[in-house]
């Protein structure tokens, strides 16, 4: 696995579990709809091809099941979450200006998934407008709240109103994940991402969160930074930015940004965290306009996977497969079109397979 700035593995940023090897593990698997199943697929082979356990319940999550189960989280998906909160999932399209509210928030306050973690790395031998800038920086989103907090009522014909919900609790507590994170890794310095020159009570209450856990890290640089100003900095210099701290829509245009910089949406990872469940999901949405092609690029849900083997404990397997997804890129061949490339899903994926069948495990 490539290390860090502080040389340190970067890791889920949940606590790792040590246990056995060959020890067997549970995980749900949502294929989502759109490219889901195409790159869920992709990512099973290679996670069982390093060899672990794992026994995936397959739960089915999309427009269909949500329309015939009349809510938009199916009885048979909260069962398997609520006996086994490990979970990989696919992206789940949501109607757009109307019809059922979104699965991916629903799912967020559901399970109490409050801090969406998304680490955006160069890929070496990945070409992009950025190949000779090092990016290593980490999105840390809080992911319950703010102008998601899904509170929207029309006040008068041709008026609407869309509540930002910021609270001391949550933001408090995002902020603890994201600062003990950075210490764990040897992380430098942590950006809280505001706009509380505007939103001087919601953001304003946001920021003195950060500041005071900042308080708490004084080895850890703080600062702040507009969101308007990070866009800029994250086109400009991406090196300089280190841990991002952010309410959730700014979070989620800055992550978009973020993976621009380093390849694409089918390449960043991330994870949905909370006290009791762990929800492991590429950045990117379902990609209506690829689906069904074969050419989906199943990197982001694989580095999600990485994530996912290191939260259970198997690091080696972790190293392993975060090491053959690189080799792919090193090598130039097999990239799918999104990143220059004219591999199909599967030769991508066969590719990764090879890497690590030619380094097997102890
Ligand atoms: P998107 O991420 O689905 O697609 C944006 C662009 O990136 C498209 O051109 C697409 O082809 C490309 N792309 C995305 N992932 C790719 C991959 N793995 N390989 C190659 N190309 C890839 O974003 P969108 O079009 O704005 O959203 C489509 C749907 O996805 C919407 O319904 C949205 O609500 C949903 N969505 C879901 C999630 C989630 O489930 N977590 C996240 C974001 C968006």
């Amino acid at each position: 696995m490539k290390e860090n700035r502080s040389g340190a593995t970067l890791s889920s940023p949940v606590t790792e579990v040590r246990r056995p090897v060959r020890q067997l593990h549970r995980v749900v698997l949502i294929p989502g709809d759109g490219i889901g199943p195409e790159v869920a697929e992709a990512t099973v082979r290679v996670v069982e091809a390093t060899g672990i356990s794992i026994e995936w319940e397959w739960v089915e999550l999309n427009a269909q099941t949500i329309t015939e189960s009349g809510g938009v989280l199916p009885k048979t998906v909260l069962d398997a979450l609520g006996r086994i909160r490990v979970a990989l999932k696919g992206p789940v399209g949501t109607p757009i200006g109307g019809g059922f509210q979104s699965v991916n928030l629903a799912l967020r306050k559901k399970l109490k998934l409050f801090a969406n973690f998304r680490p955006v790395r160069s890929i070496p031998g990945l070409m992009t407008r950025y190949s000779d800038v090092l990016i290593d920086l980490v999105i840390f989103q809080e992911n319950t709240e703010s102008l998601y907090s899904g509170l929207e009522h029309r006040v008068a014909p041709g008026v609407v109103e869309s509540l930002k919900i910021i609270t001391r609790r949550a933001s408090l507590r995002i902020a603890r994940s994201a600062f003990a994170f950075a210490r764990r890794e040897g992380r430098q310095r942590v950006t809280a991402i505001h706009k509380a020159n505007i939103l001087k009570l919601s953001d304003g209450l946001f920021l003195r969160c950060c500041r005071r856990v900042a308080r708490e890290y004084p080895e850890i640089q703080y600062d702040e930074l507009i969101v308007d100003n990070t866009a800029m900095q994250l086109v400009t210099r991406p090196e300089t930015l280190d841990v991002l701290l952010t309410p959730n829509l700014y979070g989620d245009i800055l992550s978009d940004l973020a993976a621009g910089l380093v390849g694409g949406l089918g390449i960043v990872p991330g994870a949905n965290l909370g006290e009791s469940h762990a929800v492991f999901e590429a950045v990117h949405g379902s990609a209506p306009d690829i689906a069904g092609k074969g050419i989906a690029n199943p990197t982001g849900l694989m580095q999600s996977a990485v994530l996912l083997l290191s939260h259970l404990g198997e690091k080696t397997a972790a190293e392993r497969l975060h090491t053959a997804i690189y080799k792919v890129y090193a090598t130039r061949r097999s990239l799918t079109p999104d990143v220059g490339g004219s591999a199909s899903t599967s030769a991508f994926t066969d590719a990764v397979v090879r890497n690590l069948e030619m380094s097997p495990g102890e």
